[in-house]
């Protein structure tokens, strides 16, 4: 019975081996058919001892001579076979007496295994094993990608009869696989049919050789990147119009209003990169369809005032604008940095900012909800809080979020449905803008973001000097202390970061207090601040705003302070046990500091473990950081250590991963499947619907945040 029809037969429990199927996303045929070996076994050869290599996956046969359970160190089944060439032993650590009686003296076996070189001769552990003779396959044998509850044969014949019955019938239109063989011939790869390439890829015949096979380039894995991708494409693509077909507030930029105001008032003139994405938002709002843009932008670049401009855009034509910020302590920041440009020029209008949170009092934030709900409150900023279900809006026009990645879909969802909330005067959707510090290379921004517009500030503003970065090994902390002194005595300020220990708070913690005691003893006479993520809100105001006020001059933190915070004058961002931060991480950290005119600098104090070399890993990310500062470059480092899937985080919860294609390597198809989504989804969409529903079954969810 085909894994479709088991699901469709609720009176029969299903076996631990087809729940396994369902738990691996393998119930359609076509599922089972797109599920690819992970690699071959070669079990067309019997190999003799002889020629064996240590390390060697090799098939034998041979006879048992031998057979015992021993004891030491274990209880084990210990077989010797005797294959005419040489001995070994099969060695098992599990077993029954269908073993001992399968593997008993004198028994003719076939025996699968890597064999191993050792003090006591060679072996086998736990080798697969049959009766000697019997047919050899002719071909190399598919080893897909498994569970513990799917034993490797179970599954290879689910496969094998899921490839037999899915409907593997064209879904390309003649002119898209004229461009898909344009593309693969500039890659040296004639166009294979799906179905060719599938039964290329599970069943290889006698002269396909392994390396044939294991060579991503080959036409075969060409034909089923390219098909992944469209899917991919597809699906976003179809996303994005779906969200064109709705309607959005037109908000056109009024000469003399808000916008022309504030850019008045603004202590420094614009980079000539936050102009022109200034205006790629200004355009956006003014269109009938809700804006959906990313603003990348490397730390420091400038981000919070192009949204404050797009939200005077939106405030002149008498509407709301919320800006949510993932931090307490950063939306604190962007509050006060925009009650500063705002309110001078929202107050002749009657209209106000406010400001939620969290930890608010119930009465100011009664108060709070008031404004909102009258439309008192043109500006809303604050954290979560700004989505709860009492903050209800009188006409929500464009949302803002800030370090969108610490954000998840539900959440972005949320605050876009708050326009549509009941209490609202108007239908439709707000304009949606989010912010990131994380540049998104290239590749994913095409690939994994294709529904979204992207507008990126690449220029820094002008007098930043460029940051130094050094790493240090924790034995030569000392010196590290001896240079906070130097640099606090020339009146700058200092950032010392302690990591976050995910396991154990109270380690992070104490940590960071151990480290707040030596510096304040090492430094007698300058003031030392300690914040951590535990203390209660109110302290924490106090400290940030000592330290912004410049008379801290040293702040010690854990990773608290990551996201968004802004003091000029701090030059030195000390980052104790650096090898413990992801890579991103650190590029945030790195960017509280180079802010202002002063030389700035970022010291990376590592602690290898004991009597060792920090991880492969960590040596990379410390590396990444001390050559280059570009947060492009650095995105693109981590997506190479990390891979998508890690890179990706909480936007990916919902949509599948690319399996086969490699974002690394695959870009010509990757700006093939681009156009050719457009083109199938305007003149084919039957084609597009069927492709999509192949690839991504019950996944296709359109990624709607
Ligand atoms: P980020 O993009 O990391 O959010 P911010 O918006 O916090 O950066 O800006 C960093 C600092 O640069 C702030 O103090 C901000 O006021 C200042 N700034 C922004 N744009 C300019 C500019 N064009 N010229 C000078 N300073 C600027
Ligand atoms: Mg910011």
């Amino acid at each position: 019975m085909s894994a479709e029809a088991a699901a469709a037969t609720p009176s029969k429990p299903l076996s631990a081996p087809q729940k396994a199927l369902r738990k691996l996303g393998l119930v359609r045929d076509i599922d089972l058919a797109l599920h690819l070996p992970l690699r071959y076994e070669d079990e067309t050869r019997i190999t003799t001892l002889r020629d064996a290599r240590d390390g060697q996956v090799v098939q034998l046969e041979g006879t048992v001579t031998h057979q015992e359970i021993s004891y030491r160190p274990r209880r084990q089944l210990l077989v010797t076979l005797d294959d005419g060439t040489d001995t070994c032993t099969l060695r098992f650590f599990t077993f029954y007496p269908s073993h001992q009686k399968a593997l008993a003296v004198g028994a003719r076996v076939r025996v699968r295994g890597e064999i191993r070189g050792g003090f006591l001769g060679r072996s086998l552990m736990h080798p697969a094993f049959q009766a000697a003779g019997g047919d050899l396959p002719d071909a190399l044998t598919p080893v897909y990608p498994t569970s513990a509850q799917l034993p490797q044969p179970y599954l290879r014949k689910a496969v094998a009869s899921g490839l037999r019955r899915a409907d593997l019938g064209e879904t390309l239109p003649t002119g898209v696989l004229q461009s898909l063989q344009t593309t693969l011939r500039g890659l040296r790869a004639p166009l294979m049919s799906l179905r060719e390439a599938l039964h290329y890829l599970h069943h290889p015949g006698p002269d396909v050789s392994l390396d044939a096979l294991e060579d991503h380039s080959h036409p075969a894995w060409q034909r089923l990147k390219a098909e992944e991708l469209l899917a991919q494409q597809l699906s976003q693509l179809a996303a994005k119009r779906e969200r064109d077909a709705l309607r959005a507030p037109v908000l056109p930029l009024r000469s003399g209003g808000l916008h022309e105001q504030l850019l008045g008032a603004l202590p420094f003139g614009l980079t000539a990169a936050q102009r022109r994405v200034g205006e790629e938002i200004a355009r956006d709002l003014s269109r009938p369809v809700p804006m959906h843009r990313l603003l990348q932008g490397d730390v420091g670049s400038g981000k919070t005032v192009v949204a404050a401009l797009a939200a005077a855009i939106a405030m002149d034509e008498g509407w709301q604008c919320a800006l949510m910020a993932p931090t307490e302590i950063l939306a604190e920041q962007h509050f006060a940095k925009l009650v500063g440009w705002l309110e001078p020029l929202l107050a002749p209008l009657g209209k106000r900012v406010a400001w939620l949170t969290g930890s608010q009092k119930k009465k100011q934030r009664t108060e709070m909800l008031a404004l909102i709900a009258s439309g008192e409150a043109a500006l809303v900023v604050g954290t979560h809080a700004v989505i709860q279900e009492q903050v209800q809006f009188r006409n929500l026009a464009l949302a803002i979020i800030d370090e969108q990645h610490r954000f998840g879909v539900a959440q972005r969802l949320a605050l876009r449905s708050k326009m549509g909330d009941g209490a609202s005067d108007v239908a439709g959707e707000p304009h949606l803008l989010m912010m990131t510090a994380t540049p998104i290379p290239r590749t994913l921004a095409m690939s994994y973001y294709a529904d979204l517009d992207v507008s990126t500030i690449d220029e820094l503003p002008p007098g930043r000097t460029p940051i130094v970065t050094k790493v240090v090994a924790d034995s030569r902390r000392h010196e590290v202390i001896e240079r906070i002194r130097a640099q606090v005595a020339e009146g700058r300020q200092v950032y010392w970061v302690c990591p976050l220990i995910e396991e154990s708070e109270a380690l992070d913690l104490s940590n960071a207090t151990a480290t707040h005691a030596e510096l304040s003893e090492a430094l007698g006479g300058v003031m030392v601040g300690l914040l951590h993520s535990r203390m209660p809100v109110a302290e924490k105001k106090a400290v940030m705003a000592l330290f912004s006020e410049g008379v801290m001059g040293v702040l010690v933190s854990t990773t608290v302070i990551e996201v968004g915070v802004d003091v000029p004058n701090a030059s030195l961002m000390v980052i104790e046990h650096a090898e413990r931060f992801g890579l991103s991480q650190l590029h945030q950290l790195r960017g509280r500091v180079g802010r202002g005119a002063a030389a700035s600098a970022c010291v990376l104090l590592y602690t290898p473990p004991e009597g060792g070399r920090l991880g492969e890993t960590a040596r990379e990310r410390l590396k990444a950081m001390a050559e280059t500062t570009d947060g492009f470059e650095i995105a693109r480092r981590d997506l190479e250590i990390r891979g998508p899937g890690e890179f990706l985080g909480a936007r990916q919860s919902g949509a599948p991963l690319l399996r086969f294609a490699d974002l690394a390597t695959d870009t010509h198809l990757l700006e093939w499947a681009r156009q050719a989504a457009a083109e199938m989804l305007t003149h084919y969409p039957e084609a597009a619907e069927r492709h999509v529903a192949r690839w991504l079954g019950t996944k296709a969810e359109y990624l709607k945040a």
